[in-house]
């Protein structure tokens, strides 16, 4: 096996162990990168230099005995993420030259330990879709079949934790962008509870809605990173002061006590793939005879989450992207006066899609408007938190596919605005009630394509969700 293959675990044993040092695990996954990078587009930037500093660093802190977990670890983060010194696009050309002078909060925790940035991931733009088709920089394609999507927004980290350009990465999930691309690309992705991880650094999409968290290869090492990463921060007032449990430790303690819901609007769906459906009810069998009590439940506001969510992260879009007008950082276009500067950085810093938000949002915001439908979307949306309220009181956690289908074409939906929304069905739930959601693989399709099954929890219910998904895989 390669260096670049192993989890987070077993290289921090092998580091520990002394059988390889951190300059040579990097070496290993930069390898990959320049091997595999110009295949899959899953880097916008690549740290060479710095990396390999950063490992000399770690190296001197495990020789003199303060190694913590992460040290010496090589990871790579989402292009939407701050990080300090190091260029940060969002996949949009308005950032194209745009270096933070700090790392978003749940950064400085990894790096902190000693661990080291390989580079920045391609994404959707801002994290605008779930193919990865709406970068600036070109999309990402899937390492399992390079005429097919990565899935998105966090298409590039999933690509390469998959592909094993890094050990880990970090991406951000606020209506499906970490657990729908891990489950296209056959890895672990984990949506936070809303308020678990800070939101500082990250930037903002919709605010109510972001949340930011690992993306892996194993159960256990998503429960490492969340651990580290998870946590009350000054710095972002919606982070809960509830303490962080030490997740990796208590994966196997009474697991099989778990009471599991199949909620059945998730296997209605119109256009589902077969072989998906077939996949996860066969997995929901196996878990039956591992020993765990399965209820079928039912979640009747699901069908009113593609909606809701629609309006509100366009009208929270159209005002974060509002900072975003070529004079305080990121790229300015030539222009006569000031609404010129506006107008032309935004018309050439911006694709379609995000256009597209800052449009629907403005209209849904706007006097008149702003009842019928923000107001509105808020109220149904508490709807949708109360149908999983009232499933959490009967049942421990929920069993869904995380995505209708596996990875479609590149090209396939592009066009076709309301398909890319739809791909969204089990993967915003969730998110409109700031639940906690991950995907873990279940196999693959007979075409070699990665099927993800999604567990979602209650509120702060990370340590149950991370149970069952070591359980299950
Ligand atoms: N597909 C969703 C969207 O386009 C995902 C966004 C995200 O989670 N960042 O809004």
């Amino acid at each position: 096996m390669n260096l670049n293959q192993l989890t987070i675990k077993k290289a921090h044993d092998g580091l520990k162990k002394k059988e390889f040092s951190s300059v040579e695990l990097t070496q290993s996954c930069l390898d990959r990168i320049k091997e595999r990078n110009p295949e899959l587009n899953a880097f916008i930037s690549v740290f060479e230099g710095e990396a390999i500093q950063e490992a000399k660093k770690a190296d001197e802190l495990i020789a003199s005995k303060k190694q913590q977990t992460l040290t010496g670890i090589p990871f790579c983060v989402k292009d939407a993420i701050c990080t300090a010194d190091r260029r940060s696009t969002a996949s949009a050309k308005i950032l194209d030259n745009y270096t933070p002078s700090f790392d978003a909060t749940v950064i400085k925790k990894i790096r902190e330990q000693g661990a080291v940035l390989l580079g920045k991931n391609n994404c959707d733009t801002f994290g605008h879709g779930a193919s990865n088709e709406n970068s600036m920089y070109g999309p990402v394609k899937n390492p399992h079949d390079l005429t097919r999507v990565a899935g998105g927004s966090s298409g590039g980290t999933a690509a390469a934790v998959a592909d094993h350009m890094c050990i880990f990465g970090i991406g951000e999930d606020t209506g499906g962008s970490i657990r729908q691309p891990a489950s296209f690309c056959g890895i672990v992705g984990l949506r936070p509870s809303y308020g678990r991880n800070s939101r500082y650094g990250i930037m903002p999409m919709a605010s109510s809605l972001d949340t930011v968290g690992p993306m892996t290869k194993t159960v256990e090492d998503a429960a490492i990173v969340e651990e580290i990463i998870a946590g009350k921060d000054s710095l972002d007032a919606t982070t809960v002061d509830v303490g962080v449990p030490k997740y990796s430790k208590k994966l196997k303690v009474e697991s099989k006590k778990l009471r599991i819901g199949v909620p059945k609007e998730y296997f209605e769906t119109e256009g589902m793939d077969e072989e998906v459906k077939t996949k996860i009810k066969t997995k929901i069998g196996e878990m039956e005879k591992q020993g765990l009590e399965i209820v079928e439940v039912s979640l009747p506001m699901t069908k009113y989450a593609i909606p809701v969510y629609y309006i509100i992260v366009p009208c929270e879009d159209s005002s974060n992207l509002g900072r975003m007008d070529g004079i305080r950082y990121g790229v300015r276009e030539e222009a006569k006066n000031l609404y010129d500067v506006y107008t032309k950085s935004r018309r050439a810093g911006f694709p379609d899609e995000v256009k597209r938000r800052i449009m629907i949002g403005t209209y849904a915001l706007s006097a008149g408007y702003y009842d019928a439908y923000y107001r509105k979307a808020q109220k149904v949306r508490t709807l949708i938190i109360q149908d999983f309220e009232r499933v959490f009181s009967e049942v421990d956690l929920l069993v869904t596919p995380t995505s209708p289908f596996p990875a479609f074409k590149l090209g396939e939906k592009k066009d076709d605005v309301l398909a890319m929304y739809l791909a969204d069905i089990f993967v915003a739930p969730a998110a409109v009630a700031g639940i906690p959601a991950i995907s873990v693989p279940t196999g693959n399709t007979k075409a070699g394509l990665p099927v993800g099954l999604q567990i979602i929890g209650p509120r702060l219910g990370e340590e149950k969700i991370f149970k069952l998904a070591n359980l299950i895989s």
